[in-house]
């Protein structure tokens, strides 16, 4: 029998733009003889549109209009999906596959709304989800895994609007020049900047104040970017190491989604033992954050071959053109068999938890 495939994507986040193409490439990718899929698109406004709102979805998706903003603070209105499963037939979907990214997305938000339907889903899980978008409370985890990290200092909006100097203080005292500034929960590079002097770093923070209520700021690195795929669930797997390397200063927005900007080297050039350190962290990550599906883990590694972790993301970026499934299809998984596999991972996962 023909799996029913629910594709979310779309939403609130910054990112919505990023989760179109991927659901254009997963509609294709699907095999059509296998899976019936099922569209369900959320709009910049929170409103979620299904079934014969969206007869054909690829080029729906293409003639859509949006404003690469956020619309975070309309409330979602999910009236038109809640009864859905009536709606798109009697039965209910096997497979929701959230392609979103950002808050609301990839943050647990959607995946809990997801396990109060009972519904089976892609990915991970609500902690891991959560903890994953949150670039602080991940790096305590990391820390608490024994992962070495870049030196950073964090704070919320309402710390550094009260005492601006002491965080100065601080950050000047505890890292080094330059600094990378990020909005603690989002992706994709957005909100980010570096900073070279003081009033960089203020100009930035008040930027990634825009999109997000916590700060951190980095001690920038001089190192090459190296991102390992972590698939499975209980016994997960290590694709081999992808290197990016930026065109551009750093590997922003623009680079990532609108210039190509960027050469990417699969399988990444490293010796063996770095090999192996990157697999051993990207697992050790894996399952401090409790993942289950996929994970990309991002790395930094030094001149002197010292592999620092920079971040996990929970729903990398998933077109056939993305880092993600590439690593996989120089692991010998291509496009579809990654889907395919993800498919019987969160089937096999929500089973399990029953
Ligand atoms: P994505 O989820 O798309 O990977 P993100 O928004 O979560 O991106 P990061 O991966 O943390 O952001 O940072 C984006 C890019 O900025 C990195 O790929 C790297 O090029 C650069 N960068 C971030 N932090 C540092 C740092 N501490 N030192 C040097 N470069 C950095
Ligand atoms: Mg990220
Ligand atoms: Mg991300
Ligand atoms: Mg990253």
């Amino acid at each position: 029998m023909k799996k029913r495939i629910g594709l979310l994507y779309g939403g609130k986040s910054a990112e919505h733009e990023v989760s179109l193409s991927t659901a254009r490439a997963v509609t294709q990718a699907l095999n059509f003889n296998e899976y019936d899929v099922f569209p369900i698109y959320i709009t910049q406004e929170g409103e979620w549109r299904k079934g014969n709102q969206l007869v054909a979805p690829i080029d729906t998706i293409e003639q859509l209009q949006f404003e690469n903003t956020t619309n975070q603070s309309l409330p979602n209105n999910i009236s038109s999906f809640l009864p859905s499963h009536q709606e798109i037939d009697e039965e209910s979907l096997d497979v929701i596959f959230p392609l979103l990214h950002g808050p609301n997305g990839e943050d647990g938000t959607v995946q809990g709304l997801l396990e109060v339907l009972n519904l089976p889903y892609i990915g991970n899980g609500v902690l891991a989800s959560s903890a994953g978008m949150d670039k602080v409370v991940m790096k305590q985890l990391f820390t608490i895994a024994g992962l070495k990290q870049v030196p950073y200092v964090h704070f919320i909006r309402r710390e550094w609007r009260n005492d601006q100097s002491f965080w100065l203080g601080k950050i000047e005292k505890e890292l080094a020049w330059p600094l990378f500034v990020k909005p603690a929960n989002l992706g994709s590079s957005v909100g980010i900047s570096k900073a070279s002097n003081q009033e960089e770093l203020i100009e930035a923070v008040d930027l990634a104040l825009k999109y997000d209520r916590k700060i951190v700021i980095e001690q920038g690195i001089n190192a090459r970017e190296i991102e390992m795929g972590v698939l499975g669930n209980d016994t997960p797997k290590c694709s081999v190491p992808g290197e990016i390397k930026p065109l551009k200063a750093f590997y922003d927005y623009q680079a990532k989604y609108k210039d190509g900007n960027t050469a990417m080297i699969i399988p990444a050039v490293v010796s063996k033992e770095v090999e192996a350190t990157l697999q051993d962290n990207a697992m050790k990550a894996f399952k401090v954050l409790d993942c289950s599906g996929l994970v990309r883990a991002d790395f930094f590694v030094t001149e002197n071959d010292e592999v620092l972790i920079n971040e996990v993301n929970t729903l990398p970026g998933f077109t056939p053109f993305s880092m993600f499934p590439l690593l996989w299809q120089h692991t010998g998984v291509n496009y579809s068999e990654l889907i395919d596999q993800l498919i019987e991972l969160a089937i096999e996962r929500h089973t399990e938890k029953q």
